[in-house]
């Protein structure tokens, strides 16, 4: 069993993607056309967000983000150790500094009091990362946005479904991203990304940035026409044929996030009390209403590298997200951190394991990884 396929999937909703693809080919438009406005308007509906502008990655879509947000060279961005590592590159790219906080042990999303300790005169955005199952704890990160006067950029690139009192993520600040990479909640048949906002100037900008700088002619909601070039963009439109599949794909995420939900359930269920498996993914009580969505299905085993040796002599798949705490990894070795500056980033990076979890799989496929994780931990052979 792979890590990730989603060949059955594709097979169910080939022809409506032969369909879609067919009004790509006879546009014979494949970058920035029909296909791309009418998906960022079905996201846009989808997430309830008034806009959505469509980039060829989640990595594009943050750096965008940030630089239409405003930062400026030297500005810092208080950023979680734990995560992706483009969450703070992004903030490189877009010619910040990130500042690098501590997460919570349970949910490894970024800890508040961590952030507001990182805090300094410098400090001009705060970018909570949503993963795996569950959103950043938002109130207390708001709260803190607040109190310092800082803008927030929710990195929710894993985060389709999610919602903090309804609201989706991404749009409890100034705006957020989705990625839509083939292993993602929603993923496309290759690389492409979005950005999710409610203001009107910020998705202006970050059309504009993502297609050379022009305005105008840019997105599906602000028709006009120019080609004024005013400021430095790049090459970040979305293509028709990704816009197609996820227009599809669209179609039926609701009845996928049930299934990835029933999944997860099955996993927790049947891997409770399985000695060496440390922790199962938990989701918290907030003091909002929230909707977990399970993108991965994460556990920490105490033997993980033995761990995913063996499921891989099996025949089953992992992935370690993430291997390494952003703080150590070389890129960053210039803002001088040291192991132990944020002991719950570093504990996740060596315990973590993310085990198969995706629309095309069974139930007894659940069971079979959840075997096998039961006669690891017991010593007995299969
Ligand atoms: C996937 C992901 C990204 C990057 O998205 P890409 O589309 O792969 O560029 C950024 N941040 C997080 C937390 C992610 O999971």
């Amino acid at each position: 069993m792979p890590f990730f396929t989603q060949a059955r999937t594709f097979e169910a909703l080939w022809p409506d993607i032969r369909s879609r693809l067919a009004e790509v080919f006879d546009d014979g438009k494949f970058s920035h056309g029909r296909q791309v406005a009418r998906f960022e308007e079905a996201l846009a509906r989808w997430t309830g967000a008034r806009y959505a502008v469509g980039v060829n990655s989640g990595t594009d879509a943050l750096v965008l983000l940030l630089r239409a947000c405003g930062l400026q060279p030297g500005d810092e961005v208080i950023v979680p150790a734990f995560t992706f590592v483009a969450s703070a590159s992004a903030v490189v790219l877009a010619g910040g500094r990130p500042v690098f906080a501590d997460i919570d042990p349970v949910t490894y999303t970024l800890d508040p009091k961590s952030a507001a300790d990182a805090v300094t005169p410098r400090t001009r955005m705060i970018m909570p990362v949503h993963l795996f199952c569950q959103m950043a704890d938002m109130d207390a990160l708001l709260d803190v946005a607040r109190r310092h006067r800082l803008t927030v950029v929710e990195d929710s690139a894993e985060a389709i479904g999610m919602r903090w009192n309804g609201v989706h993520a991404g749009l409890l600040g100034a705006g957020g991203v989705l990625s839509f990479f083939p292993t993602k909640t929603l993923g496309a048949l290759g690389d492409a990304g979005a950005i999710l906002t409610d203001d009107p100037r910020l998705a202006e900008t970050a059309g504009a940035l993502r297609h050379h700088g022009r305005y105008g002619r840019t997105l599906a909601h602000f028709p006009g026409i120019s080609n004024e070039t005013t400021v430095n963009g790049v090459n970040s439109k979305m293509d028709d044929i990704q816009a197609a599949v996820l227009l599809a794909k669209l179609t039926r995420l609701h009845e996928d996030i049930a299934r990835r939900a029933r999944l997860a359930a099955a996993y927790t269920e049947r891997l409770a009390g399985t000695p060496g498996v440390l922790r199962l993914p938990t989701v918290v009580p907030r003091t909002a209403r929230t909707n977990p969505v399970f993108y991965v299905y994460l556990v920490e085993a105490e033997l993980r590298d033995e761990l995913a040796a063996y499921l891989a002599a099996h025949g089953v798949g992992t992935e370690t997200y993430y291997p390494a705490p952003l703080h150590l990894q070389e890129c960053f070795a210039s803002l001088g951190h040291r192991r132990g500056d944020f002991p719950h980033a570093e504990a996740a990076c060596e315990r973590t394991i993310a085990l198969p979890l995706y629309p095309d799989m069974s139930l007894d496929d659940v069971d079979r990884v959840c075997d096998l994780v039961r006669r690891f931990a017991t010593g007995r052979p299969a």
